[in-house]
């Protein structure tokens, strides 16, 4: 079956930071699925996505790099782009968080986190919007938020300030992109079952107090986040601008 044409992403380009696993996997499939060739960005072989991708009759290349520092940025935009591709979705997927009590919290925790989740996010979306305004083109980012973008949570100080700080820039750079067709808007999902969340759920406690107050009973499923990315991606949300969609099972509405 065909998507609706709204949300029919054939013949686009999808750049996806942090592919291999969990949500960028799963936005990775969902994106070809709705017609989207993958540029896949990760630190590790992305051979699961690959084969996924593969599956959907989609194009699929991998580019690696580490987005710990804004050095990836500029040669991850030459291989991307040199054989004359150019990127009309940007996801911003890759993120890592450290736990620790905030009076213990290191330097190089805040470090870590902030680099990869804010720093670098924001040079690699300026290198992809500054070719998507000189080309005149138009083009959709996603930043992945959290429920930290709204909510304080306890042991994750780094985390909290790099996610609610993303939600801070998806509404800045709309403000500034949406005048050039460009739509810069994030994504926060609740409680995932994925690498991120593997701590919180091999705590009894903390994982049964965080699935009680989920209003739809489950952790969320990475393919529960995809239909999200593909709305934000396609022609549907031309006219959406600087939001940040909560995917949440009804956790914020608790
Ligand atoms: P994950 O740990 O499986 O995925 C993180 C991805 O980022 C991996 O592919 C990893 O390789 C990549 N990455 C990390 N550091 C990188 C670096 N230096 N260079 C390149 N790639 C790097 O966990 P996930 O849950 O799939 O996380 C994906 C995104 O979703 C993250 O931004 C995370 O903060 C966010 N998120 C997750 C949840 C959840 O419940 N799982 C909730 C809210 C937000």
């Amino acid at each position: 079956m065909s998507p609706h044409p709204l949300f029919d992403l054939t013949g686009r380009t999808a750049m996806v930071t942090g592919a291999n696993t969990g949500l960028g996997q799963a936005i990775a499939v969902a994106l070809a699925e709705a017609g989207a060739g993958i540029v896949a960005v990760g630190r590790s072989a992305m051979t699961e996505t690959a084969a996924l991708v593969a599956g959907t009759g989609a194009p699929f290349r991998e580019i690696r790099a580490d987005l710990s520092s804004v050095a990836a940025v500029a040669p991850l935009m030459e291989e991307a782009t040199a054989d004359g591709t150019k990127i009309d979705i940007l996801v911003n997927n890759a993120g890592i968080i450290r736990r620790a009590d905030a009076v213990d919290f290191t330097e190089a925790d805040w470090d870590a986190v902030m680099d990869v989740n804010l720093k670098t996010t924001f040079f690699l979306t300026q290198a992809v919007g500054r070719a998507m305004i000189d080309e005149g083109r138009g083009g959709k980012i996603i930043n992945i938020a959290s429920m930290l973008s709204f909510q304080g949570g306890i042991r994750i100080p780094s985390y909290t300030a790099s996610k609610s700080g993303l939600a801070g820039l998806t509404r800045l750079l709309a403000c500034e992109w949406a005048g050039k067709g460009i739509n810069v808007n994030a994504i926060a999902p609740g409680y995932f079952d994925t690498n991120n969340t593997s701590a919180l759920r091999a705590d009894p406690k903390r994982s049964a107090d965080i699935l009680a107050r989920i209003p739809a009973g489950h952790w969320g499923q990475p393919k529960e986040l995809g239909g999200a990315a593909v709305f934000l991606a396609s022609a549907a949300a031309d006219y959406v601008h600087g939001i940040v969609l909560p995917v949440d099972g009804g956790w914020l509405a608790r």
